[in-house]
């Protein structure tokens, strides 16, 4: 081995070999960023829709009508679909950016109240009153008599509603159960900090414990699509509803929602995940302020700005539906989640090397017409004996999903992401359609 000059020490040695590393990486990292940029091949097929890639480029395109007849193919990309990032909302928000854009003056939002006469006092009056006006226009849950807490997210309302539902005296923590497949990130959530209060009971279907519980019913359901209602049978069940997907474009609204705690979200319903809004409608006072409490101990409120850019959303949208002038935010989003559900259905009857769920049609009231749900994930499942759906997907077609482990199901099951941009979902679509040669 060759001799260290004596003034570079191992420590030296240690930092130039890490700085020298560094730069290789960022190299590499730039090469690839450079590569994307370039990277402009368009091959012309038929069969497979595409509509945009860029943000730029989705602007230029109607939303009234998609472009199925190009695609867009790039072999080497992982396409990453294992979480719900509502992407395929980008093209309708940015061709209707100039009626969202706000301006937020710097003087604004010194205080930490925003209603100081309001149980929730953190809560801007604009994003209450257009939260009702929304579940009006579209009719998907009762707001009369509710107290509206609102949290960063749904996420935060969901901690709220365990620490307001649970009890605070020393029976031991309650727990928390809810029907397999379930939302993967109720069982984190509820078990992170190992909390006294509360701790994750498993599947609803198969709990049997006497005592007090919390039932968490998603309807529609993630990762499955499917509406549902609680299954423990008991009476002794608390229930928080989690009606995430409750929107037109997801499912139909046969009538408004009208139970104890619902949880919303602008992740979903508009798709505006990053403001990180999320709203609860309370029927008991109690439990909204101990929610409030929570929020209060947690965060000391909620971002003003993202509440008043929601506001302004929420009114767009509600707008779009009162007036009959052009598309409606649901008419646009309906239609993208059709066009994929149908692409998806028929390569599934064509191809049989993969199943995602029937769903019965239903009459939807906001939109007066019969349809199937069209969820926001695809619950797929591998068919042809492949055991590991997930390693499947990621070895052999490059597309990343989340197995159905996480959702307390089987492996041959996975969530997928309907909600990406267009270019995404329909590399994904080809992928799944060409030959499955493996025997994983
Ligand atoms: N509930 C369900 C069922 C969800 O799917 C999600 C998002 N994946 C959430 C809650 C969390 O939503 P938010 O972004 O508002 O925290």
């Amino acid at each position: 081995m060759g001799q260290i000059p004596r003034f570079l020490s191992w420590r030296n040695m240690l930092v130039l070999s890490l700085a020298i590393n560094f730069s290789l990486i960022l190299k590499i990292l730039k090469g690839d960023r450079e590569r994307g940029d370039s990277w402009d091949r368009t091959a012309y097929v038929s069969i497979w829709p595409v509509v945009s890639t860029t943000a730029s480029e989705s602007s230029s395109l109607s939303s009234a009508s998609c472009n199925y007849s190009k695609i867009e193919e790039d072999d080497d990309r992982i396409i990453n679909l294992k979480f719900g990032d509502p992407t395929v909302y980008e093209r309708y928000w940015q061709e209707n950016g100039e009626v969202t854009t706000m301006v937020i003056p710097g003087w604004q939002s010194l205080s930490y109240f925003s209603d100081e006469n309001n149980l929730c006092w953190f809560l801007e009056p604009e994003l209450a009153k257009e939260i009702v006006r929304v579940h009006k226009v579209v009719g998907n849950a009762v707001t009369q008599d509710r107290f509206i807490v609102v949290g960063t997210g749904s996420t935060q309302l969901y901690q709220a509603a365990l620490y307001a539902l649970s009890p605070h005296d020393d029976s031991g923590p309650i727990n928390v159960v809810s029907a397999a497949p379930y939302y993967s990130t109720y069982p984190l959530i509820t078990d992170c900090l190992k909390s006294g209060l509360y701790r994750w009971g498993g599947d609803a279907k198969t709990y049997k414990e006497d005592g007090p519980y919390i039932e968490l019913v998603t309807s529609p359901n993630n990762p499955d699509g499917f509406l549902r209602e609680s299954v423990v049978n008991s009476t002794e069940g608390i229930l928080i509803h989690d009606l995430a997907y409750y929107w037109p474009q997801y499912t139909p609204i046969t009538s408004p929602a009208d139970h104890d705690v619902m949880l919303f979200t602008a992740s979903k319903s508009t798709g505006h995940a990053g403001i990180r809004i999320g709203w609860a409608l309370v029927k008991d006072r109690e439990t909204a302020r101990k929610m409030i409490e929570y929020i209060e101990l947690n965060t000391i409120g909620v971002s003003k700005d993202s509440q008043l850019r929601v506001a302004k959303v929420l009114k767009v949208v509600s707008d779009s539906c009162e007036n009959v002038t052009g598309k409606s935010f649901f008419d646009h989003s309906y239609d993208a989640m059709y066009e994929r559900w149908k692409l998806l259905k028929q390569a599934a009857k064509d191809t049989k090397r993969f199943s995602v769920p029937d769903f019965v049609s239903q009459r939807c009231n906001f939109f007066g017409r019969v349809f199937e749900p069209q969820p926001a994930f695809a619950w797929f499942k591998c068919e042809e004996g492949i055991v590991d759906c997930e390693k499947f997907l990621r070895e052999e077609k490059k597309i990343l999903t989340k197995s159905g482990k996480y959702f307390g199901d089987e492996l041959s099951n996975v969530r997928i992401s309907m909600l990406d941009r267009d270019t995404n979902f329909n590399i994904f679509l080809h992928r799944i359609t060409s030959s499955f040669n493996s025997t994983l």
